[in-house]
C-alpha cells in the first residue's frame, strides 16, 4: 500500500482577522489537529502558557535558532517581534502521517510556498474592511500608534487574499473553524 505524506496546511490572513482565535478554537475543540507551536520574542500575554500557545524566547535563543536551520520559516511581524516556525516538529508531522496546520503571517506563508509548494494555503477573510477595524480597534490590546501599523499592515494582506488556494470568511468563529477542519479532513481522502 503507498502511504502517501499528508500536505501541510497554512493559515494566514490580515491582522486581527481572528487567525489566532480560530486556531485557539480548534486547540480547545478539536484536539486531534496538529497545530504547529511557533516561537516567539514577544513576552506572553495573560493567559498564554509557553509550550501551548507559544515557545517564549529570548531575541538571542531565536537568532540560535535561526543559524541552526532550525526554523521552517520566521518573520518580523508588524516590525517588532519575530515569530517562527519550528522546523523539525512539523517535520516529524508530516512523517508520522499527522497534517499539521500552521497559523503563521503573510510573509511566513510566502516563505513555505517556496519550501513546501505542496501546502494547501487558507486565507482567512473579515465578512468586510470596516468589520476588520472594529475587531482591531474593539480588541483594545493595542495603543493608537501599534494599531495604525498594524492597520497599514492589514491593508497589504487584504490584497494578498487571491494567492492563496482557498478563502474562509470569519464571520464567525466556529463555523469558521469548522470549515478549515472540514477542509483539512477532505484532503486526507
Ligand atoms: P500575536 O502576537 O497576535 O499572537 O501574533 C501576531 C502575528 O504573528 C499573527 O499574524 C500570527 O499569525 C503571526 N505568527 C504567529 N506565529 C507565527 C510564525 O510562526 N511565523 C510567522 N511568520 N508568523 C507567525
Amino acid at each position: 500500500m503507498k502511504s502517501v505524506r499528508p500536505r501541510p496546511v497554512v493559515l494566514a490572513g490580515p491582522t486581527a482577522v481572528g487567525k489566532g482565535t480560530v486556531s485557539g478554537y480548534i486547540r480547545e475543540h478539536f484536539p486531534h489537529v496538529w497545530l504547529s507551536i511557533s516561537a516567539t520574542t514577544r513576552p506572553p500575554r495573560p493567559g498564554e502558557e509557553d509550550g501551548r500557545h507559544y515557545y517564549f524566547v529570548s531575541n538571542e535563543e531565536f537568532d540560535t535558532m535561526i543559524e541552526r536551520g532550525d526554523m521552517l520559516e520566521w518573520a518580523l511581524v508588524h516590525g517588532r517581534n519575530r515569530y517562527g516556525t519550528p522546523r523539525y516538529a512539523v517535520e516529524k508531522a508530516l512523517d508520522d502521517g499527522f497534517m499539521p496546520l500552521l497559523e503563521i503571517d503573510l510573509q511566513g506563508a510566502r516563505q513555505i510556498r517556496e519550501s513546501m509548494p505542496e501546502a494547501l494555503f487558507v486565507f482567512l477573510a473579515p465578512p468586510s474592511w470596516d468589520e476588520l477595524v472594529r475587531r482591531l480597534v474593539g480588541r483594545g490590546t493595542e495603543n493608537e500608534e501599534e494599531r495604525t501599523r498594524r492597520l497599514a499592515t492589514a491593508e497589504v494582506e487584504m490584497a494578498a487574499a487571491d494567492e492563496f488556494d482557498v478563502v474562509i470568511v470569519n464571520d464567525d468563529v466556529r463555523r469558521a473553524a469548522e470549515e478549515l477542519v472540514s477542509l483539512m479532513k477532505s484532503q486526507r481522502t
